[in-house]
C-alpha cells in the first residue's frame, strides 16, 4: 500500500491552509472522501434516482438494487451470516439508540445490569443511562488499567448473571486501546448476557468477523470510512432482531396498516421507517470496495506503524504527555503539551496547516478519569504518511515555542 499514491485519490487533501499544505488528522472525527465514493454517489443521482421498494419503473428498480446490493456489500465485509442482519442507520449512535430503545428496555427490569465501561463516546453511555432509567436496572462499569486498558479479571467480577446488556467500544476514540471484545462477549454469554461493539472507530482501520467475535450487536459509522455523512448500519443477530419491536413507525417499515393496528414488514426493513438514506448506502457501498481493493489488513498494518512512529516522536517531546498504552493501539494519538489548554494546541497547530481535534471527545466520565479537562487528538488514515506526523511534531514544537516553553 503506497499512503502517497492513494493521497491523490483525495481531492480534498490538496490544498493550502493558512499558507501550508494541509495534513490531515482528523480521521476520527471523520475521514475524508476518494473520487471512488464521490463518483458512485453522482451517478446514482445522475442516473439511477428513484426511491426504493415502491416504484415498478426502471428506475426505481435500479436504485432498489443498488440500495439492496449496499447492504449486501456491508454483510460480506463485516462477514454477517444473513444479508438481513444489516440495518441501515444515521450511524453508530442511532444504531445504539435502537438497541437500548428496543431490545434493552423489553428485556432489562429492575435488579438487573447494564456493564459498561469508563472508556464509552457518549453514544455508548447515554443511551444505556436512558435505558437503565426507564427499566429500573443498574448501570455498572468495569475497571480500567492506568493505561485505559481493560482487564479480563474485572470483566470476569463485574459480568454477573444478573447482567442482562454489556456494551463496549472496540477501539477506544481517546485511548486508542484495542479491547479484548471477542473474550469479552463469551464472559457476556456465559452470564445469559448480550453484548453490543460500538465498532466507530474499529470498522474504518480493521478486519472485522462479527462471527468470529460472536457480538450479537455491532454498530458503525460510513463517514469514518470513506463514506458520506448520513449512513451507518446496525447489525445484529437474528433471532434477537426478530424478537425486537421497530423504534420508528411510518412508511416503508409496514405490512399491513388499519384503522388501530398494524403489522411491520420482515426483517431488515422493519427497522428502516420512511425513505431510507439510498445515496449514502451506495456511497457506503462504494467505500467498502475501496477499502476491500486495499485491503483492511494492508490499512491496519500502515495504520500500527504510523501509529508507533508517531508515540515515538511525540513522547520525545519534552513536556509532552500521551495517553493509552504504547502496544495494542489503533491509529490514534491523543495528548497534552504541558498545561497549554488543547484549544491553544489545535489552534496553533491549525496555523501550521495541521488539523487536529481539541476538546472532551464526547467522552466526558473518561477526561474525569484522566483528570484533564479536555485533550488533543491527532488521528490517521490509509492517506497518512510519516511526513505527516514529522509536520504535526514540528508543529508542536513550533507550538512550545509560541508559548515560552522552550525547545525540549
Ligand atoms: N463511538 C465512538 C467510539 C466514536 O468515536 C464515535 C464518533 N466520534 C461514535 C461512537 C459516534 O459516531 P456517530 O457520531 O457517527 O454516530
Amino acid at each position: 500500500m503506497n499512503a502517497s499514491e492513494l493521497r491523490k485519490l483525495f481531492p480534498i487533501l490538496d490544498q493550502e491552509i493558512n499558507g501550508h499544505p494541509l495534513v490531515y488528522l482528523d480521521s476520527a472525527a471523520t475521514s475524508q472522501k476518494p473520487i471512488p465514493v464521490l463518483e458512485a454517489m453522482k451517478a446514482y443521482y445522475e442516473h439511477d434516482n428513484a426511491n426504493v421498494h415502491r416504484g415498478v419503473h426502471t428506475l426505481g428498480s435500479r436504485a432498489t438494487d443498488a440500495y439492496e446490493g449496499a447492504r449486501e456489500k456491508v454483510a460480506a465485509f463485516l462477514n454477517a451470516r444473513h444479508t438481513e442482519e444489516i440495518i441501515f442507520t444515521r450511524g453508530t449512535t442511532t444504531a445504539i439508540n435502537l438497541v437500548a430503545a428496543s431490545y434493552a428496555r423489553s428485556v432489562c427490569r429492575e435488579g438487573d445490569e447494564i456493564v459498561i465501561t469508563p472508556l464509552e463516546h457518549h453514544s455508548n453511555l447515554i443511551p444505556w443511562q436512558q435505558a437503565a432509567k426507564a427499566t429500573g436496572a443498574t448501570l455498572k462499569y468495569i475497571p480500567l488499567q492506568p493505561d485505559g486498558t481493560i482487564r479480563l479479571e474485572d470483566v470476569e467480577a463485574t459480568i454477573t448473571p444478573n447482567t442482562k446488556m454489556v456494551a463496549v467500544t472496540y477501539v477506544s476514540n481517546v485511548m486508542a486501546a484495542i479491547n479484548p471484545v471477542k473474550e469479552i462477549a463469551a464472559i457476556a454469554h456465559k452470564n445469559g448476557a448480550k453484548i453490543l461493539v460500538d465498532g466507530a472507530q474499529s470498522t474504518p482501520h480493521m478486519k472485522v468477523d462479527v462471527q468470529e467475535l460472536d457480538c450479537d450487536f455491532y454498530a458503525f459509522s460510513g463517514h469514518k470510512m470513506c463514506a458520506p455523512t448520513g449512513i451507518g448500519c446496525l447489525y445484529g443477530k437474528k433471532e434477537l432482531l426478530e424478537r425486537m419491536e421497530p423504534v420508528e413507525f411510518g412508511g416503508e417499515m409496514i405490512d399491513h396498516v388499519g384503522l388501530y393496528d398494524s403489522t411491520w414488514k420482515e426483517l431488515p426493513w422493519r427497522f428502516e421507517g420512511g425513505t431510507p438514506i439510498i445515496a449514502g448506502a451506495i456511497g457506503l457501498g462504494a467505500a467498502i470496495d475501496f477499502l476491500k481493493d486495499i485491503g483492511m489488513d494492508e490499512i491496519e498494518r500502515h495504520e500500527h506503524a504510523l501509529a508507533g512512529y508517531a508515540y515515538d516522536r511525540l513522547s520525545a517531546i519534552d513536556g509532552l504527555a500521551v495517553y493509552g498504552p504504547r502496544e495494542g493501539r489503533s491509529g490514534l494519538i491523543t495528548f497534552n503539551l504541558g498545561d497549554i489548554h488543547p484549544h491553544d494546541v489545535a489552534t496553533v497547530l491549525d496555523a501550521e496547516g495541521v488539523a487536529v481535534r481539541a476538546g472532551h471527545h464526547c467522552c466526558q466520565p473518561l477526561m474525569r478519569w484522566l483528570e484533564v479537562t479536555a485533550t488533543a487528538r491527532a488521528s490517521f488514515y490509509l492517506y497518512n504518511t510519516e511526513e505527516d506526523v514529522d509536520r504535526l511534531t514540528a508543529a508542536l514544537v513550533k507550538t512550545k515555542e509560541y508559548f515560552g516553553y522552550g525547545i525540549g
